[in-house]
C-alpha cells in the first residue's frame, strides 16, 4: 500500500471465509453477486467463474427456493472442476432457516451466509427464524453478514424509535431516526447473535443506503459504535456512470476515513453487459486510493485541440486493454507488476513530463508535431517510435519492460 498522509484504517476483527480474510491487517476485499438465477448451476458456475477471475474475491448468490438451495453443491463442484476457489456467499430472506435445514449440503458449500435481520421473518415468527439461521451457521463454523438495507429495515423496530422519538423533548428528524434504526437493528442482530453462540469473530456488518450522505453517516456511526468488520457498498447504485459516481462518491470518504473491511459496488448492469464491471470499478476505486494493486494504472491525459485525430484515444484504449488481457499471465509470471504505472500522453505539452514520472510511458505527437513519439522507460528515453506501426511497436516495448523489471530470476540460470 502506498504512503497515504494521515490514513489510519480502523480496527476490526479479522473474520476467516474460506481461505479469504476480511477485517484486521488483510486488505479491503473486493466482492461481487450474480445476477443468474441460481438453480441453473452451469450458468451461475460460469458467471462465479467470470467474476472471481476478474478479481472478485467472495462471490454471492441468492438462495432464494429449494431448487437453489440444491443447485448450490453443484455450483461449488463445477467451480472446484475448473479450478476456481472463490468462496461463495449465500444470501437469504425469509425462508433461510427452511432451506438450510431442507439441504444441509447447501450451507456446507457457502463459505458464509448472509442474512438480512428485516427480511427473516414478520412478528412472533421471527426471533425464532432468526435464531435458527444463526445456530446452523455456529454448527457449521461459518461467518454470518448481518445485512441489513435501509428499503428493508425491521419496520417494527423503525415504529418503537419514531414513537420514542417523539416523545423525546426535541425531537430528531425522521430520517435521523431511520439512520439510527439502520445501526441499532444491526448491532442489535449482532449481539442477538452471539448471545445464540455465534462467536465474536463470525460476524460481518453491513448497513447499505442508497443515498451518499446517508450511507456516509450511517457507517461513520457504525464504525465507531463496534469492531466487526464493516461490508461496503451504496445499494441500487444505478446504471452507468451514474452508479459508478455515487458509489465511488461514497465509499472513497469512508474507505479514506479507513472505515470498510469489504467493498461491493452495486451496478445495475445495461441490457447484456458484462457483469464483471462491478469487479473492476471496485478494484479501480481501491487502486485510485493507493490502498491496493490489482493491474498496472494506465494514465491518459484527457486530449484537448491538440489531438485532432483519433489516433491517441485508440492507443489509450489498446494499451487499457492489452494491460487488462495480459494481467493473467502477467500476475503469474511477474510478481509486482500490478503496481506498474503506464503514460499515454496526447502531445508534447505534458507528454514527456508525464511520461518520465509513469515507469513506462509514451508522448504522442500532437496536430502540428513532428510525428514521432518518444517512450521513456523509468523516466528515460529510450526510444523514438514512429511510422504506422507505434501502436504494436509500443505494446511490444512494455512486453519487455514487464519481462525485465518483473521476471523472476530463472533458478536454473548459472548451472552448467
Ligand atoms: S498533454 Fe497535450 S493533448 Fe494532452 S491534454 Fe495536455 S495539451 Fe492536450
Amino acid at each position: 500500500m502506498e504512503d497515504i498522509p494521515g490514513y489510519q484504517r480502523r480496527y476490526s476483527v479479522p473474520v476467516r471465509i474460506g481461505h479469504v480474510t476480511v477485517g484486521g491487517d488483510a486488505p479491503v476485499v473486493v466482492q461481487s453477486m450474480t445476477n443468474t438465477d441460481t438453480v441453473d448451476e452451469v450458468r451461475t458456475a460460469i458467471q462465479v467463474a467470470d467474476l472471481a477471475r476478474a478479481g472478485s474475491e467472495l462471490v454471492r448468490i441468492t438462495v432464494n427456493s429449494e431448487e437453489a438451495a440444491r443447485a448450490v453443491p453443484g455450483i461449488r463442484q463445477r467451480l472446484d472442476d475448473m479450478g476456481v476457489d472463490v468462496p461463495l456467499v449465500g444470501d437469504f430472506h425469509f425462508n433461510g432457516h427452511k432451506l438450510l435445514r431442507a439441504v444441509p449440503a447447501c450451507g456446507e458449500a457457502l463459505g458464509k451466509l448472509r442474512i438480512n435481520p428485516g427480511n427473516v421473518g414478520k412478528g412472533s415468527r421471527r426471533d425464532p427464524q432468526f435464531a435458527e439461521v444463526i445456530e446452523i451457521a455456529r454448527d457449521l463454523d461459518r461467518p454470518i453478514r448481518i445485512g441489513v438495507n435501509w428499503g428493508s429495515l425491521d419496520q417494527d423496530l423503525l415504529a418503537r424509535m419514531m414513537d420514542e422519538n417523539a416523545r423525546r423533548p426535541e425531537p430528531r428528524s425522521p430520517d435521523a431516526v431511520m439512520r439510527d434504526a439502520v445501526v441499532t437493528s444491526s448491532l442489535d442482530s449482532a449481539e442477538r447473535a452471539e448471545s445464540l453462540g455465534l462467536p465474536h469473530d463470525r460476524i460481518i456488518i453491513s448497513c447499505k443506503m442508497s443515498r451518499v450522505q446517508d450511507l456516509i453517516s450511517v457507517y461513520q456511526d457504525l464504525a465507531g459504535r463496534c469492531e466487526y468488520p464493516l461490508h461496503l457498498g451504496l445499494t441500487e447504485a444505478g446504471m452507468g456512470s451514474k452508479g459508478i459516481v455515487s458509489s465511488t462518491a461514497a465509499l472513497a470518504v469512508l474507505l479514506q476515513q479507513g472505515i470498510g473491511d469489504t467493498i461491493r459496488i452495486s451496478l445495475t448492469p445495461e441490457p447484456g453487459g458484462d457483469r464483471t464491471q462491478e469487479v473492476i470499478v471496485a478494484q479501480e476505486i481501491l487502486q485510485s486510493m493507493g490502498l491496493r494493486s490489482f493491474t498496472p494504472m494506465v494514465a491518459a491525459c484527457p486530449g484537448c485541440g491538440r489531438t485532432t485525430s483519433t489516433f491517441f484515444q485508440e492507443l489509450a484504449d489498446e494499451i487499457q486493454t492489452h494491460v487488462r488481457d495480459r494481467m493473467p499471465v502477467w500476475r503469474e509470471q511477474y510478481p509486482g507488476v500490478e503496481s506498474m504505472t503506464l503514460a499515454v500522453m496526447g502531445c508534447v505539452v505534458n507528454g514527456p513530463g508525464e511520461s518520465r514520472q509513469a515507469d513506462i510511458g509514451i508522448s504522442l505527437p500532437g496536430t502540428g508535431e513532428k510525428p514521432v513519439a518518444p517512450v521513456y522507460e523509468d523516466g528515460e528515453k529510450t526510444v523514438t517510435l514512429k511510422g504506422e506501426t507505434i501502436a504494436d511497436d509500443f505494446k511490444d516495448i512494455v512486453e519487455a519492460y514487464v519481462a525485465r523489471r518483473y521476471g523472476r530470476a530463472d533458478p536454473a540460470a548459472g548451472e552448467a
